[in-house]
């Protein structure tokens, strides 16, 4: 499971619409997303979790597992991201995550998940692009508001947090390109989990995806 770049926005960011500082600092943050890349080492042990989750008897075990190697595939990054504890920016940005996963965390907290007023299932899409497409259309415009796990500032339920909270990782030196600017999405140097992302969204075949929030109302 390897350090595979940066993700890059789908299309060339529109920096005319950041502020002055965002549009300067664009750039360099990409760079040294990039130069920090290129010197670490992937983690032996993320694939070996995969190899695990593969093994494992059921989607419910076969998620748990993906969540250990999305934790290892990140742990060398760590050390070089902006990511700091306390920070709750992606808190506030869209968070999809599977009825599995809402479950999961409906065990560690004591709440049963909502059937979502609106989600989307795996196999109403020919592929996985699709289905992921789709779920983000469902975003309403904007930002969402605070994860409903989010407390005073920290994640509640960070032993069972979903997939997506363990992928992100932004790669600049601080988080001024996490900035939420209402009106228009500003790039930001994450680095690159499309990988282990396809690997858990197959591991649960049929899957309902939905926001946190739209799981817990
Ligand atoms: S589950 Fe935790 S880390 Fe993820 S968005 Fe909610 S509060 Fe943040």
């Amino acid at each position: 499971m390897g350090v595979e770049g940066v993700t890059a926005p789908s299309t060339a960011p529109d920096l005319s619409l950041l502020p002055a500082d965002l549009q300067e600092r664009w750039p360099l943050a990409a760079e040294r997303a990039s130069r920090k890349l290129a010197g670490l080492s992937e983690n032996p042990a993320a694939w070996r979790l995969v190899q695990a989750a593969q093994r494992a008897p059921n989607a419910r075990q076969r998620v748990v597992w993906l969540q250990r190697a999305a934790d290892a595939w990140a742990a060398p990054m760590r050390a070089v991201a902006a990511c700091k504890a306390g920070c709750s920016h992606c808190c506030h940005t869209p968070v999809t995550i599977t009825r599995l996963e809402a479950d999961l965390i409906g065990r560690a907290t004591g709440r049963t998940p909502a059937s979502p007023a609106r989600s989307v299932r795996l196999d109403d899409h020919e592929t996985l692009a699709a289905a992921i497409e789709a779920q983000a259309e469902l975003q309403e415009p904007g930002w969402p508001g605070p994860c409903p796990f989010l407390a005073d500032g920290r994640c509640s339920v960070y032993a069972a947090r979903p997939m997506a909270c363990r992928l992100l990782l932004n790669l600049d030196d601080d988080d001024l390109l996490c900035r939420l600017i209402e009106g228009t999405p500003v790039p930001v140097p994450y680095a690159n989990a499309g990988q282990l992302r396809a690997v858990y969204l197959l591991a649960q075949p049929g899957a309902e995806l939905a926001d946190i929030r739209a799981f817990f109302p």
